[in-house]
């Protein structure tokens, strides 16, 4: 019988590749629930609702209803990509500009509660694991299986950037990588609408230590898929 999984974490832990390694494995859909947040943010960024740091917060609750955000299967890697209206952002979406105010738009009511329902009519059907910040606290909370990821903030930097590195970003530092890290933790932790917090039927999985291998062992070592 198919279940819903929900994994729940800091910023660049890991989550995303555990849910994708977890989903493939057990024949699950997966969905980055947190690629939604970063596509309407770079609709923001593109619609010139940013003015520096402001953000133009009625112009966006005007668009709010009229911003598509979905996922399309990719025909090779068979994973879901996310489109903004109808156009593959995939890509343009893991911008250090797109980290940078992502934490803010997300502390948006009206953007969390259009999210939040999107992500419910993905999730109708069991066999989903979806990741994110407020997946087994507030989307899903009757989800069968609830994970909490966190590690190291260094650990976590240094990810984030090898990861940069592979999509060919040479130019940002660690110390700017560590810094947004932090930013986003403390952004996500303290805002009024759903902050990141462990469900209190989570369980709490530290990898700073462990390897992408090691880590989906734990997994398949605690439950039956
Ligand atoms: O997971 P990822 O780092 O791509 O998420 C980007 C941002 O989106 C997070 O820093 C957080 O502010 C926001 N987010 C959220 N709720 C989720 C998923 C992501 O607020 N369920």
């Amino acid at each position: 019988k198919k279940i819903t999984i929900a994994i729940d974490g800091f910023s660049s832990c890991g989550k995303s590749t555990m849910a994708k390694d977890l989903a493939k494995k057990i024949g699950y859909i997966y969905i980055d629930s947190g690629a939604m947040y970063r596509a309407v943010t770079l609709y923001c960024i593109q619609n010139g609702l940013f003015d520096g740091e402001n953000l133009n917060l009625a112009e966006l609750e005007k668009a709010i209803h009229s911003i598509k955000v979905n996922f399309r299967l990719n025909e090779e890697t068979l994973l879901p990509e996310v489109y903004l209206n109808d156009k593959n952002v995939e890509k343009e979406i893991r911008t250090m500009e797109v980290a940078a105010k992502v934490s803010q738009v997300s502390a948006i009511g009206f953007v969390r509660k259009e999210m939040v329902y999107l992500q419910q009519q993905m999730g109708a059907e069991k066999g989903i694991v979806m990741d994110g910040r407020d997946i087994g606290t507030v989307v899903f909370p009757k989800a069968e299986l609830k994970i909490f990821v966190t590690a190291d903030p260094l650990v976590r930097a240094q990810r984030r950037l090898d990861e940069l590195r592979t999509k060919n970003d040479t130019k940002t530092t660690f110390d700017e990588v560590l810094e947004n890290i932090r930013q986003r933790d403390y952004i996500d932790q303290n805002r009024d609408e759903s902050p990141l917090k462990q469900a209190d039927d989570a369980l709490v999985l530290d990898n700073s230590e462990l390897t992408k291998e090691q880590q989906m062992q734990w997994l398949l070592d605690k439950f039956n898929f």
